[in-house]
């Protein structure tokens, strides 16, 4: 009987141990490449981000990165009507929101490395034939434009445990091509085993007959495998239960294992993802296609914790985003998702609506503003709608309701201090004459062309093209002592991200201090306004940078975390 007891403990320590070291992966990157199919908007960047989280929560290190196909170089030119919006990295470039969704999810800062489109990856290679670094060959899709994308792929693969590569749009797609050819043959410049691909499908509904239809995902594998690639998963979104008999279908006629089909089913939240994908299985079958068994035992107890806050709400409040985007929500996608964090970190829902600036552009926000316990006015570019923002800051100051302003919602707090405030009515931005091309007002927002970041000085001039213009990127502030941002912060040092041309100017500092505005963070060398704030105001803080880009649902960012607790105190007192 003890030898029986001895054998099964000596089985049980002997499993533990295996599963430790199943930890130690070799310093290689495996590689997943995530591409979907049916149709867009399945939730491939969701979907890409929750696996890296379900990863990381294994022990293993992560990277996340996305290859788009558009021919724009980056999303930085492009409306964000067009393309939601404009994700910045720490090293200043312009990507993709779904960037945003990998920061989110795993916390791992983006690079500038971590995205890149057609656009990019064709202008290196023609500069490169200018430049003559070809030495006269013909240079082609295969194996020019594939090889400079694997290129791309592989940056910094012996950093981590997993390389999750996120093709953008659908397989079939014309421009897609180079990507998926590219991939394909990354995969067998890689020893086997290392590199796995999973595709993302659509399983409609079909509510006449009853029944879910594979047909679609049929199709899209044997598109995918008509350019010689075979997925390892399918990831099948459904608004239904998968029957056990489809999915054996499903694996069966696309080629793929019965565990390795996994459903996505519609989530109250999305932060709901990295747990119903474990519960579904999507990890281990990840784990399992590459063969590493036997599997770490993953630690969600983050991802726990974040979805008893979703389903333990304590209470609402309603927030209004005042801005020009406001169709589309995912302009703001950043900011929408931290007031959500803000929401869990105070243990409350935050409802936002969206209100159109433009409509009280010449008339009274009141009507328009009145009831929310919170007034957040996003970033933006242009005129057109910031009279309505600025009386959006001038409702918040003088109501006294909660004000974040963001990048064009500081200015334009500033700009509503400096004309209701201070005096100078004529206050406005440099960026509004230039767009009108005609001088109309006294510029307490000026266009910014010298800066200093790190050791060097930025230098801009007026004609530098669009792309290239703007102050992007992390950069440190120091907070005044005592303000309410430092308090917020816990600290006077700070690093935010920032993405604009424009800057309030600090000749009218003294003046609209002297009326209570309080210029409460300042670059280092105390040249550039990062953050003000109404003194006799129980929350109006307005920052030149986007903090929303660093919030997370398990780390809220904590000017975001302040704001909403502000927005329940506010709740209360009405
Ligand atoms: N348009 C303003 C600028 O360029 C603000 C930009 C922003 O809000 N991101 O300075």
């Amino acid at each position: 009987m003890l030898r029986l007891y001895a054998t099964v403990w000596a089985w049980v320590l002997a499993y533990d141990w295996a599963e430790q070291t199943a930890r130690e992966l070799p310093k290689m990157a495996r590689f997943i490449f995530i591409t979907g199919g049916v149709v867009s908007s399945l939730g491939k960047g969701l979907a890409s981000a929750a696996l890296g989280s379900l990863l990381q929560a294994r022990g293993y290190s992560v990277r996340l990165r996305k290859l788009d196909p558009y021919l724009n170089v980056d999303p930085g030119t492009m409306s964000p009507f067009e393309h939601g919006e404009v994700f910045i990295t720490d090293d200043g470039a312009e990507t993709d929101l779904d960037l945003g969704h990998y920061e989110r999810f795993t916390g791992v800062p983006a690079r500038m490395t971590d995205s890149v489109s057609s656009g990019r990856i064709y202008s290196n290679v023609l500069e490169r034939e200018r430049r003559g670094d070809y030495l006269g060959k013909t240079i082609q899709v295969v194996p020019h434009v594939t090889n400079e994308i694997k290129d791309f792929i592989s940056i910094g693969e012996d950093e981590v445990d997993f390389m999750l590569c996120e093709i953008g749009g659908t397989v079939g797609d014309i421009e897609g091509l180079p990507f998926f050819e590219a991939i394909r043959q990354f995969s067998h410049d890689k020893p086997r085993g290392q590199c796995i691909f999973m595709h993302l499908t659509l399983l409609p509904y079909l509510a006449a007959s009853g029944e879910l239809k594979t047909k679609p995902t049929q199709h899209s594998v044997k598109e995918l495998q008509s350019i010689g690639i075979a997925p390892d998963i399918l990831v099948c979104r459904s608004e239904q239960p998968i029957p056990e008999k489809e999915r054996e279908k499903i694996a069966l006629f696309c080629n793929v294992r019965k565990e390795a089909v996994v459903a996505a089913y519609d989530l109250k939240s999305i932060y709901e993802a990295p747990l119903a994908y474990h519960r579904e299985g999507l990890d281990q079958a990840v784990l399992d296609a590459f063969g590493i068994a036997p599997a770490p035992r993953p630690d969600l107890s983050k991802w726990d914790d974040v979805a008893d806050r979703i389903y333990n709400a304590d209470g609402e409040v309603n927030i209004a985003i005042v801005g020009k985007y406001t169709q589309l929500e995912d302009a703001y996608k950043s900011v929408k998702e931290a007031l959500t964090h803000g929401g869990l970190a105070n243990k409350v829902k935050v409802n936002v609506k969206w209100v159109d600036s433009e409509v009280f552009d010449n008339g009274d926000a009141a009507p328009y503003l009145e009831g929310f316990h919170a007034i957040l006015v996003p970033g933006g570019f242009g005129e057109r709608g910031t009279e309505g923002k600025i009386k959006a800051a001038q409702f918040a100051r003088e109501r006294k309701v909660p004000y974040l302003g963001i990048c064009l919602g500081m200015q334009m707090a500033v700009i509503e201090a400096a004309r209701n405030a201070a005096g100078l009515t004529t206050a406005g931005s440099e960026e509004f004459d230039h767009e009108a091309g005609e001088k109309r007002f006294e510029p307490v927002v000026y266009h910014l062309k010298e800066w200093v970041q790190g050791n060097a000085t930025v230098r801009r001039k007026e004609t530098d093209d669009k792309g290239g213009t703007m102050r992007l990127g992390a950069y440190n502030a120091t907070l005044a002592e005592g303000s309410k941002v430092a308090q917020v912060y816990g600290s006077t040092a700070i690093e935010e991200r920032h993405r604009h041309r424009y800057e309030v100017d600090t000749k009218y500092r003294e003046q609209l201090e002297a009326c209570g505005l309080q210029f409460s963070g300042m670059s280092p060398d105390g040249r550039l306004p990062e953050i003000v704030e109404w003194k006799d105001h129980p929350w109006f803080i307005g920052v030149q940078f986007h903090p929303e880009l660093k919030s997370k649902p398990f780390d809220p960012h904590p000017l975001f975390k302040d704001f909403v607790r502000a927005a329940v105190e506010a709740s209360r007192l009405v």
